[in-house]
């Protein structure tokens, strides 16, 4: 795994888990036939019910004196008796309607009955069954009918935790190739680290024996990363559609009910429908929802549903073979709240950077969401590019659709530039207010710092290579950064390597310092962790000469989870006075380390800041090109 040594700088706000622009519909009630069946029976039992009912022939109710009077007057003609009622007819006609009287009654059934209805010359029978149909409808039916009903009220109310209710233990994974329209790399724009390591597992999943004949081994988990709607999602529908496997998703808040167990119950469900389909990608979509790290304290008393699920999680994917043919896929925009056991080997080992299109992609995420959109010919992508910096796919699919409305709603025969910056406009001031677009003069600015970083940590002896540099804002709050990656993976730093870090974290203010003549709130992140760094070297480091070889201030931390409780003084107040210099000192000399480099390789610092102003993104190649051509 690579270590990545991010240089986020320029912080402004925090990033919250954001809604996702195109979830997928729940899944529909009335799509399970079963069910569609069940209330189908019901109706046409209570139908045939009332219409048996309506049909009978109206009764009179009469006592079962008035019947013996009846009888004992030769009035009754015919009769029915069974263990329930006797019904019959009598020899007398309704005086109003002229018809005859049908009556029923309570039976007192006693040996004389037969004998009397005899003597008075009744045609009679007598019946033992029973009207089974109304004693299922008033016993079973009514009742059970009741309580669907009340059910079914009570899940609409409360929505889809409530429709859950209903099928609990049942997994609502979807099967994508059946009911989605195919996605394949053609439809994903950009991204093209993340597409090229894709590739790999696509052709794993095309051909699993293959693989698994050479002795290789995939990796089980593909974990993506990155900021909202840069097409997480989307990549990983596309890897399915590339590969022609079928692609179990759901979302990680799927798994979560309102019974513990039941997320739990799902995970282990979804890994057996998918192991007997592969080979076949599992994709879990906003990890987060079930990844997030366990143990931390709640204020209602612990998460007990989430952490089971997430262990059910970790069981699942530790059972599995690899060759197996199933490759478990994820997605998340919070990276840093997951739970380290996910990102531990054999299971999400391996994690692929979805980010921010920079000016070319967004060109190329436009061209595909203008595929069906009727253009006037003086529409420039490029320009539209251009305007947003800083938006995602999603943003820019988003464009595309805003101004085919706005089209239509001004009548226009094409879509028009006009229509085009109306829909940027709108969306950049829309009720999501994005503040992520920099005007011109913050791209300047941010330009430079960036470029300041990265030629310091080009320049000083230790600095581990820049991969990229960009000023793409992110939605994690940096309005820039700075990618170094170490050649090695490292676990210890010298004293050296150290200063030098806390130079490169200083060079974005000093390049600001240079240029503009003052600085901006956005290096206040650079300078937190360059202090901290600094503080660190003094305090635990032993890294200080005037201090010594000492640790200053005691810290708490749990043995087993490795967490920091804060640090208790254990010091006097002289010693922290001369902490304090010692921090000052680090820093001062660094700052002014920074300031030199940038003055004398100023022409340097232009070039770099020039080039990034006009592609947004430079690779770590192409600083070291326009390093060597402008020292010439
Ligand atoms: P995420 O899962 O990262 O939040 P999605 O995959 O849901 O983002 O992207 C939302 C929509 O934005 C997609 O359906 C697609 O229309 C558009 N989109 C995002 N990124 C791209 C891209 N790289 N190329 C083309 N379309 C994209
Ligand atoms: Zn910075
Ligand atoms: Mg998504």
């Amino acid at each position: 795994m690579k270590k990545v040594n991010a240089q986020a700088s320029k912080s402004s706000g925090n990033n919250k888990p954001q809604l996702e622009i195109n979830k997928p519909s729940q899944q529909k009630y009335w799509h399970n036939p079963w069910k569609m069946f069940f209330w189908y029976a019901i109706l046409t039992i209570i139908f045939l019910y009332f219409f048996q009912n309506s049909v009978k022939i109206q009764r009179r109710e009469i006592s079962y004196s008035q019947f013996q009077h009846y009888l004992e007057n030769n009035q009754v003609d015919t009769c029915v008796v069974t263990a329930k009622s006797i019904e019959g007819k009598l020899k007398i006609k309704d005086k109003k309607t002229g018809k005859p009287i049908y009556f029923v009654t309570v039976p007192l059934l006693n040996n004389d009955l037969a004998k009397n209805l005899d003597t008075h010359g009744v045609k009679y029978s007598v019946k033992l069954t029973n009207d089974w149909l109304s004693e299922f409808f008033y016993a079973w039916l009514l009742p059970i009918g009741f309580f669907a009903l009340i059910w079914i009220f009570l899940s609409k109310r409360m929505g889809k935790m409530g429709s859950n209710f209903l099928n609990l233990g049942q997994n609502k994974v979807r099967i994508h190739a059946d009911t989605l329209p195919k996605v394949t790399f053609k439809d994903v724009a950009g991204v093209n680290e993340a597409k090229l390591e894709l590739e790999e597992i696509i052709k794993f999943l095309k051909n699993p024996d293959y693989f698994h004949n050479l002795g290789g081994r995939m990796p089980k988990g593909v974990l993506l990363v990155g900021p909202p709607g840069t097409g997480k999602t989307l990549l990983a529908r596309a890897v399915a559609g590339e590969s022609d496997v079928p692609f179990f998703s759901m979302s990680g808040s799927d798994f979560i009910e309102m019974f513990v167990g039941v997320g739990a119950a799902r995970v282990r469900d979804l890994f057996d429908q998918a192991r007997q389909k592969a080979p076949c990608i599992i994709f879990i979509d906003e990890l987060d929802a079930i990844g997030r790290a366990r143990g931390g304290v709640s204020p209602i008393g612990g998460h007990d549903e989430r952490e089971q699920t997430l262990n059910q999680l970790l069981v699942e994917m530790d059972g599995f073979d690899s060759a197996s043919g199933v490759v478990v896929m994820a997605a998340t925009n919070r990276p840093e709240i997951l739970d380290k056991a996910l990102l531990r080997a054999g299971r999400f080992d391996r994690q692929i950077i979805v980010d921010k299109p920079d000016l070319k992609d967004r060109i190329e995420i436009l061209k595909i969401h203008i595929r069906n959109l009727k253009l006037d010919k003086k529409v420039d992508l490029q320009v539209i590019a251009q305007r947003t910096p800083g938006f995602v796919g999603a943003d820019l699919a988003n464009i595309a659709n805003e101004a085919a409305i706005l089209a239509a709603r001004f009548g226009h025969k094409k879509i028009t530039m006009s229509d085009f910056e109306a829909a940027i406009d709108r969306i950049i001031a829309g009720p999501e207010k994005k503040n992520r677009t920099l005007n011109k003069e913050e791209k300047h600015r941010v330009a430079y710092h960036e470029s300041g970083h990265t030629l310091v940590a080009v320049m000083v002896p230790t600095g581990e290579p820049v991969h990229k540099v960009s000023i793409i804002p992110r939605g994690m709050g940096a309005l820039g950064y700075t990618l170094q990656l170490p050649v090695q993976e490292k676990f210890l730093s010298t004293k050296n390597e150290l200063l030098d870090q806390i130079a490169i974290l200083l060079g974005g203010r000093v390049a600001e310092e240079i240029i503009f003549g003052d600085i901006s709130s956005g290096a206040s992140n650079d300078l937190e962790r360059a202090s901290d760094i600094a503080r660190m070297m003094v305090c635990r480091l032993g890294m200080s000469e005037k201090l010594g070889p000492l640790t200053y201030g005691k810290e708490n931390r749990s043995e087993y989870l490795g967490i920091s409780y804060g640090t208790e003084k254990n010091y006097s107040e002289e010693t922290a006075q001369l902490i304090d210099t010692e921090v000052t000192e680090i820093i001062e000399t660094n700052h002014k380390r920074a300031r030199d480099i940038l003055n004398q390789n100023r022409a340097v610092l232009d070039a770099l800041a020039r080039r990034l102003e006009e592609e947004e993104v430079i690779s770590g190649d192409e600083v070291r090109e326009i390093v060597n051509q402008s020292k010439k």
